[in-house]
């Protein structure tokens, strides 16, 4: 088996995925290591333009490009990226563990018959050997995994696992041309598009979530206005979208979606294990709570106790203070 790496590069409204970028970066890093290729598939409807900002990170950008492909399919993209794992055999393929990634590289181990490890956070090869990191037992026990040396390995990494840094290289982009046939079954009726002025929740560096313990929709206007000043994202429990307090796409956890920010700010969240286990890999954890009890505190890097209604006001002026000051 070789041992160039492929990075499956996701695309939304026409634009390059943050988190791709971070794969990019990452799996160059491997290859520099390895002394392989790093190859990034570009798979959408006139993509080729696109092209350009990859270059800089890999040797090869493989584009397949189509109507058929216009938007995000299982059946299509399966076919396409079935195709260039067999053409060009990476021994590892990398993706997001976004929505997208959740649906498609299951489908695609079970085409090619791949090890996969889905949801990591982090990637060492060590004596030629691969590391994966990968939070288990929801972020309580943080496991590292060895696939077998003889496996083709697909992993998906959570968003926000890496940093990203534009490479220098010149990557050579190839058209490859695939006969995939949707399948008649199914059809895309439309699509409805949530808030999409907003920065996506997987990929937000801030994050101020808010729990049932902010009462009442109308309350979530502060931590709005606290997202605003430092350029944060609003994140919610489940039990505030079950509420209809806040859209779906704005739910953290099990049920929504994982989040790996460098700040993530919980506002009268009580820390259950559906909603911790995907945002335990933030990189800092402020908790307010008015319970000294309560679950998130066990998570935090930083616990206030105290009646948000409180502390939530102070911390609006002190930061709007702070920004004015520069
Ligand atoms: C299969 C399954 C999937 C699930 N998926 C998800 C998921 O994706 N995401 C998710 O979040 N949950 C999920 N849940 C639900 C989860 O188990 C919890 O019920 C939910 O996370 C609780 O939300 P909460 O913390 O906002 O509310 P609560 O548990 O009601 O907590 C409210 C907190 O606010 C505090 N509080 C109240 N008033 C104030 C105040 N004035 N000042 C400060 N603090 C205050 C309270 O002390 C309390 O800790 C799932 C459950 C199941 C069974």
């Amino acid at each position: 088996m070789g041992k160039d790496i492929c990075v499956f590069i996701e695309c939304k409204e026409g634009k390059i995925r943050k988190t791709s970028f971070e794969l990019l970066t990452k799996g160059r890093e491997l290859t520099d290591k390895l002394l392989s290729n790093l190859l990034a598939v570009l798979i959408g409807d006139n993509v080729i333009n696109l092209a350009e900002d990859i270059r800089p990170y890999e040797e090869k950008v493989i584009i397949i490009d189509g109507e058929v492909y216009k938007d995000y399919r299982w059946d299509t993209y399966t076919d396409a990226l079935e195709f260039i794992t067999k053409k060009y055999s990476p021994f590892l393929i990398i993706g997001a563990s976004t929505i997208t990634g959740k649906d498609l590289f299951p489908r695609l181990t079970a085409r090619i018959g791949a090890a996969f490890i889905s949801d990591a956070t982090g990637i060492e090869i060590i004596d030629g050997e691969l590391k994966v990191k990968k939070p288990i037992y929801g972020g309580k026990i943080i496991s590292w995994v060895s696939p077998k040396s003889t496996d083709k390995v697909i992993i998906t990494f959570r968003p926000n696992s890496f940093s990203i840094e534009k490479g220098n290289r010149t990557g050579e982009v190839i058209e490859e041309k695939i006969n995939a046939v949707p399948d008649k079954r199914m059809h895309l009726v439309n699509i409805t598009k949530g808030q999409s002025e907003k920065v996506d929740l997987q990929e937000a560096d801030f994050i101020i979530c808010g729990g049932r313990g902010m009462k009442d929709p109308e309350n979530f206007k502060i931590l709005e206005e606290i997202a605003d000043i430092i350029g944060a994202r609003v994140g919610a429990s489940r039990a505030v979208v079950d509420s209809k307090w806040r859209d779906y796409e704005d739910q953290i956890g099990k049920s929504g979606k994982t989040v790996s920010p460098k700040l993530y700010i919980g506002c009268g969240v009580s820390g259950a294990l559906h909603h911790t286990m995907s945002m335990d890999t933030s990189k800092v954890v402020v908790a307010i709570n008015k319970d000294p009890n309560a679950l998130i505190f066990q998570y935090a890097d930083y616990g206030i106790v105290d009646d948000l209604f409180n502390v939530l006001p102070a911390l609006k002026e002190e930061l709007m203070a702070a920004k004015k000051e520069g």
